[in-house]
């Protein structure tokens, strides 16, 4: 899932100035279920903007809206209306597919966080940085580039204490996790399998099913 926090007021009403009547677009997705985006958090930024002034002119919650035909139509309620602004409460990737279907200004509520694990509501760890190159095959289904707080990919560096990381004493050394876990699996072996020679990934990426299934 994608984690997004919401951005300090003061932030959201900066980047609005100038605007009188918005339209509000969340995400019943990733969003929702941070709490950030769902029908309650867009009743809220609809009563928090009204109080200081603006007209909310629609409001619109997209199932997912990172997905640029769903969010294609359902935007559909705003044509003909009169709106400055768009305020968008998803991840970054929601706020710009609603930007690639409004000919307004879309300013973004939340500030988009990492790909994470849901351990309850609310609770949420970072567990991949979506690097293009798994290895979690030779981890232990433990991901270095994103646990451990370097990065390493031939880990533990000299730091660890206790099992602990150097860079943040509240998190495990993902090194010291990755080798309990294999020593468990009775796989350290695949500490011995190489992880480097890793392919780069290029920004922007894109993906095509019909192209790849050639
Ligand atoms: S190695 Fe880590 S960051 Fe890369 S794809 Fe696998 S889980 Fe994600
Ligand atoms: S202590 Fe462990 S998790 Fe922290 S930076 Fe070093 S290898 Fe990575």
């Amino acid at each position: 899932m994608i984690i997004t926090r919401k951005k300090p007021e003061e932030a959201l009403l900066s980047m609005l100035q100038g605007a009188k009547r918005v339209a509000i677009v969340g995400c019943g997705s990733c969003a929702a279920a941070c709490q950030t985006g769902g029908e309650k958090e867009i009743g809220e930024m609809k009563a928090f903007l009204e109080a200081r002034g603006f007209q909310v002119a629609a409001t619109v919650l997209p199932d997912e809206c990172c997905h640029k035909m769903l969010v294609k139509r359902d935007l559909k309620v705003l044509r003909g209306l009169d709106v400055d602004a768009v305020v968008g409460l998803a991840c970054g990737d929601g706020v710009q597919t609603v930007a690639d279907n409004v000919d307004l200004p879309v300013y973004p509520a939340n500030d988009t966080l990492f790909l994470g694990q849901v351990e309850r509501v609310g609770i949420f760890h970072e567990y991949c940085r979506m690097c293009g190159d798994c290895v979690l095959g030779v981890t232990g289904g433990i991901c270095p580039v994103t646990r451990c707080a370097k990065g390493l990919v031939n880990g533990p560096c000299g730091g660890q204490r206790n099992g602990k990381c150097e860079v943040d004493p509240e998190n495990d050394c993902a090194w010291v996790l990755i080798y309990r876990r294999l020593e468990k699996l009775g796989k350290l072996d695949a500490l011995l399998s190489p992880t480097g020679g890793r392919r780069p990934a290029a920004h922007p990426a894109h993906l095509n099913l019909r192209e790849v299934r050639k």
